[in-house]
């Protein structure tokens, strides 16, 4: 008679549920995107996300103490610099606004976890990730640049690393580099499994990083290859998949 299981069983009160439930999102497993401008008087609505705002740093009290009375443990800092040039100096600058917001953060509320997005295209009049030669997108040449730009977030007091640009070699390039810093202590989180996708548009708005030419797709993944490569080898991890 048994020919399917009642998975009903364990979903019957709401003390079962909870006791067998596998997954708890709580405030302490969120972290808030917090979008930077250099500048003054900026509190600005990206248009394609409405109810997300950049934000120059003496317009952003407000919202950190929302986010810590929220008790949300961690921000994540993406920089909109005044001025853009060909190899992203605001990236690495040590007045940057990545490096900038995160002393003001830290010396307000030390316990809030700061992780420093690193990437180049929202420093770069090309808007790509990496340095060019031309419509070629460099990637050894970039490393450097991405290295000394994570560098510069941990000098500032970054708490968490996450590089962002998918340059090959990116992670052990920039782990390389922060050890030499001796910062030894500071984790990368590579969130940088990303695909060539318009679903990223909104996004680009928010950070100001669209590339002004061509398109991502000689350095980011293709969403239907990585698909396949996944399904067919399970084993392989999002993090092997971008190195
Ligand atoms: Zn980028």
């Amino acid at each position: 008679m048994s020919q399917f299981n009642r998975h009903r069983r364990l979903r019957a009160t709401a003390m079962m549920r909870q006791m067998v439930q596998e997954n708890r999102l709580a405030s302490a497993d969120l972290i808030y995107p917090l979008f930077v401008v250099e500048g003054r008087h900026v509190k600005r609505e990206v248009p394609t996300m409405p109810g997300v705002f950049q934000y120059s740093l003496d317009q952003i009290d407000a919202e950190l103490a929302e986010i810590n009375a929220l008790a949300i443990p961690a921000v994540i800092l993406f920089g909109l610099p005044a001025e853009k040039d060909a190899i992203g100096t605001g990236a690495f600058h040590v007045h940057g606004i990545i490096q900038e917001a995160t002393r003001y953060i830290k010396a307000r509320y030390p316990d809030l976890l700061v992780i420093a997005d690193t990437c180049l295209c929202e420093y770069t009049d090309h808007g790509h990730c990496g340095l060019i030669d031309g419509e070629t997108i460099l990637n050894d040449e970039s490393l450097a640049i991405l290295a000394q730009t994570a560098v510069s977030q941990a000098d500032a007091g970054a708490d968490i690393i996450a590089p962002s640009n998918m340059m090959d070699g990116f992670v052990v390039a920039i782990r390389e580099a922060l050890d030499q810093a001796g910062h030894h202590a500071i984790p990368i989180m590579s969130y940088a499994v990303k695909y060539a996708s318009a679903y990223y548009g909104p996004f680009r708005d928010a950070a100001d990083g669209a590339p002004r030419f061509g398109d991502r797709k000689t350095y980011q993944m293709d969403l239907l290859i990585a698909g396949k490569r996944c399904a067919r080898q399970p084993q392989i991890s999002l993090k092997e998949l971008t190195s």
